[in-house]
C-alpha cells in the first residue's frame, strides 16, 4: 500500500509533469463533469494524440449533455470520426439522453448513478466521481493495474480474477488516502498518468529513474519490471472476409453506403462491401451484388485489419459508379450517398474503410483531402443521395 508520503510525492510529480491536454485544467482545480465523462469515454482504446484533436471539436458542438441529447445520431458519429469504436459514441449519445431525462441535464455524481448510464463501467464511473466530484472512488485500467502490480511486485495477469479483486481493493484504499489529502481525483489521475508516460508496458522499458514511486517499487528493487504484469490471455479471433468496391462517378464522387444497425461497424459508412465468414467473396459475387459486370471491377490490393475480436481481410476493387443503380443492387446497405473526397470527414467511417479508400484512390484522395483540410468541415447534409 502506498503510504501518505508516497502519495504526496506522486501528486507533486503529477502537478509538475502532467501533460497539457485539452480536457485538463490546472491540476486539482474543479473540472466540468461532462468534459470528464466525454474525455474518459474517448480515452478507452484510443490514442491520446487523436483525442486531443477531436475532443475540442466535439465539446464545441456538444458542450452539455443536453446539446448531445438533442443531436441526430449521424452527426454524432461524424464528429466521432477518427476515434474508432463507434459503439462508444452511440453509448455516450444514449447516456446524454438519460442524463437529461433522469438527472435534469446534470451528470450524476455517485458511482451508483453513473453506472446506470449506457457505456459507463466501473472504471469510467470511478474516474468521473473522483476527478469531477472528488469522491473517494477507485479506478482500475490497464495503466493503473500495471503500476500497482509492479509497485507491489505481483507477477500475475491483470485479468486474473483474484488479481482484479486485489487491484480494485487496493485502488479503493489509494483513492481514500488521496481524499484525505491531495484529493482522490488528483491521486487517481496521477497513477493513470504515471502508467501512460513513465511506467510503460513491455516491450518498452519503464522509466524508473524518473518515477516518483521508485523508492517504494518492488519490481524495481528486484529487477522484474519486464516480467510484471504477465501477458493477458487472448481468445482466438474470428476471421471475416470482405470485398469492397470503391466506385467513382464522372464528377469524382465516391459511392458510400451505410451499414445496417447492429453487428460489426453498425451504422457506419463504407464503400459497398460484401462479406462472408467462410471465404473471400469473389469479384463476380461483389459485382452481382452491385448489379455491375465483374470486368468493370479492378483489383487494387488486399489487407487484413485486426479488431479486438476479429481479423477482417479485405479485397479492394475500384470501378466506375453507374449513373443509376440496376434494380436489385443492394450489397446489404440501408442507405447510399455520392460523396466528394473533401466531404469524407463529415462521414463516420471505420479506420478499415479509410484504408480501403486510400488503397483504391491513392494519391488522388490524399491530395484532395489535404486541400479539404484547410476548408471548414462539410456538413453531412450536403452530399448527394445515390
Ligand atoms: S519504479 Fe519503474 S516499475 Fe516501479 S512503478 Fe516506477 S516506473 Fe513502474
Amino acid at each position: 500500500m502506498l503510504n501518505a508520503r508516497t502519495i504526496d510525492d506522486l501528486a507533486r510529480w503529477f502537478r509538475a509533469s502532467a501533460r497539457d491536454l485539452p480536457w485538463r485544467g490546472p491540476i486539482g482545480s474543479p473540472r466540468d463533469p461532462w468534459a470528464v465523462l466525454v474525455s474518459e469515454t474517448m480515452l478507452q482504446q484510443t490514442q491520446v494524440s487523436r483525442i486531443a484533436e477531436r475532443f475540442p471539436l466535439f465539446m464545441r458542438r456538444f458542450p452539455t449533455p443536453g446539446a448531445l441529447a438533442a443531436a441526430d445520431q449521424r452527426e454524432v458519429l461524424a464528429l466521432w470520426a477518427g476515434l474508432g469504436y463507434y459503439r462508444r459514441a452511440r453509448n455516450l449519445h444514449a447516456a446524454a439522453r438519460l442524463i437529461v431525462e433522469r438527472f435534469g441535464g446534470a451528470v450524476p455524481r455517485t458511482v451508483d448513478d453513473l453506472l446506470e448510464l449506457p457505456g459507463v463501467g466501473r472504471y469510467t464511473a470511478g474516474a468521473v466521481a473522483s476527478i469531477a466530484f472528488g469522491d473517494a472512488a477507485p479506478i482500475v485500467d490497464g495503466n493503473t493495474a500495471r503500476v500497482l502490480l509492479r509497485v507491489h511486485g505481483r507477477a500475475t495477469r491483470p485479468d486474473d480474477r483474484a488479481a482484479r479483486a486485489w487491484l480494485w481493493d487496493h485502488a479503493a484504499r489509494i483513492a481514500a488516502a488521496g481524499a484525505r489529502g491531495v484529493g482522490a481525483g488528483v491521486v487517481n489521475e496521477a497513477v493513470m498518468e504515471l502508467g501512460a508516460t513513465v511506467c510503460l508496458p513491455a516491450p518498452a522499458a519503464p522509466r524508473c529513474d524518473a518515477c516518483p514511486l521508485a523508492p517504494a517499487c518492488a519490481a524495481r528493487r528486484t529487477g522484474t519490471q519486464a516480467r510484471i504484469p504477465l501477458p493477458k490471455g487472448r481468445a482466438a479471433r474470428q476471421t471475416v472476409h470482405c470485398a469492397s468496391a470503391v466506385l467513382v462517378d464522372g464528377a469524382g464522387r465516391i459511392v458510400l453506403q451505410r451499414r445496417a444497425e447492429g453487428g460489426m461497424w453498425a451504422g457506419l459508412w463504407q464503400a459497398p462491401t460484401v462479406e462472408r465468414a467462410d471465404r473471400a467473396p469473389t469479384r463476380a459475387e461483389l459485382a452481382r451484388a452491385l448489379g455491375l459486370a465483374a470486368r468493370d471491377l479492378h483489383a487494387r490490393g488486399t489487407f487484413t485489419h485486426a479488431t479486438t475480436h476479429r481479423l477482417v481481410r479485405f479485397d479492394v476493387y475500384r470501378g466506375a459508379a453507374p449513373r443509376r443503380w440496376p434494380r436489385g443492387a443492394h450489397a446489404g446497405d440501408t442507405d447510399r450517398a455520392r460523396v466528394r473526397p473533401d466531404q469524407l470527414d463529415a462521414f463516420a467511417l471505420s479506420s478499415a474503410q479509410r484504408r480501403v479508400l486510400r488503397l483504391a484512390l491513392g494519391g488522388a484522395l490524399s491530395a484532395r483531402r489535404e486541400r479539404a483540410a484547410a476548408a471548414p468541415v462539410a456538413k453531412a447534409a450536403t452530399y448527394a443521395r445515390s
